[in-house]
């Protein structure tokens, strides 16, 4: 039986408009383009691991608007199973509105919506799903409860996990989350869950292994070009990064995060799988847009040849 991965994190819809300036307070201008794109950390990852080949369920919540509605049938379309994507009355959808202008400057809204009604009782609603799962992803984007109810949900249960503590949240509390089998942050994320500096090499390696003291096993943090380091109590690897010329890198870490889990729940064969990750995450980023870049396995296969 082909292994499971669920996803208990959020969707979003980015609402792009490419403008030529803000507008000032009670000016209206008009702006030359505008497009969506399905996004949020949880769903990107649930995409990149299914477009893999992986068999994904995503725990998720949407508004009762037009934006849940297409999340849930992207998601579909996607091969992912929406049988515990829930829909909330009366709000609205997890949605990002952008402005990039002339510069390619981005300025950015969050607004979560519906993602912050993802709580630990949708974890137990699911609970029977879950358990026949191989492996759990999570990010920051739905509420912190949900996420260490999950992580303690996923250890009684015998059920290994990867925490992508993102976006960086200065509330999460590194002892809630010791249980998690995996915590891949990238180097911003590392500096605020340690409060320590990770501007070189040398202070990268000691922020992590001061999360390894902390009792969490693995630690990846994720380096942009420099590639990754996977961190445990005895190593330290150095996952090279792979040259390509970068186009969009908007949504790289999800496509190593995503295809990760595709191959490691396989396996369990862990840098073989971050190599393989280092390698899906530079593909995607030859090409425009978050999900739009992720490359199916066909793809990808013409990629690795
Ligand atoms: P995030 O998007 O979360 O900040 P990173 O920028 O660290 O994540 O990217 C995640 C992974 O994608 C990296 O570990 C690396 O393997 C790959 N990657 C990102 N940017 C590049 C790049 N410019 N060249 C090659 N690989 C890259």
């Amino acid at each position: 039986m082909a292994r499971r991965i669920a996803v208990v994190g959020s969707n979003m819809t980015d609402l792009v408009t490419s403008i030529i300036r803000m507008p000032a307070p009670g000016e209206t201008l008009e702006a030359p383009a505008f497009s969506m794109g399905f996004g949020g950390k949880g769903a990107n990852q649930a995409v990149a691991a299914a477009r893999l080949g992986a068999d994904v369920m995503m725990v998720t919540k949407v508004g009762d608007d037009v934006f849940g509605q297409s999340t849930i049938d992207n998601l579909k379309s996607n091969g992912i199973d929406v049988s515990h994507v829930g829909t909330i009355t009366g709000k609205s959808s997890g949605v990002a509105p952008i402005f990039v202008d002339e510069s390619g400057e981005n300025s950015i809204f969050i607004i979560k919506g519906a993602n912050n009604d993802l709580k630990p009782a949708d974890i137990d609603a699911a609970a029977e799903d879950l358990k026949r799962c191989d492996l759990i992803l999570m990010q920051l984007e739905v509420p912190l409860e949900t996420v260490y109810y999950t992580i303690a949900f996923a250890d009684r249960h015998g059920i290994e996990t990867i925490l992508n503590p993102a976006p960086a949240a200065p509330d999460l509390d590194p002892k809630q989350v010791t249980k998690a089998t995996f915590v891949v942050p990238n180097e911003t994320e590392l500096a605020l869950l340690t409060g320590m500096p990770t501007g070189t090499d040398a202070e990268i390696e000691t922020a992590a292994r001061s999360l390894i003291d902390k009792g969490i096993r693995t630690v990846i943090v994720t380096l942009g070009s420099r590639g990754a380091r996977l961190i445990t109590a005895d190593t330290s690897t150095l996952i090279e990064p792979f040259k390509v010329k970068p186009k969009d890198t908007t949504g790289a870490g999800d496509a190593f995060i995503g295809s990760f889990a595709r191959y490691y729940v396989e396996g369990r064969e862990l840098e073989a799988s971050l190599r393989k990750a280092a390698l899906y995450a530079a593909d995607s980023i030859t090409r425009e847009g978050t999900q739009k870049s992720y490359a199916t396995a066909e793809e990808f296969n013409q990629f690795l040849q």
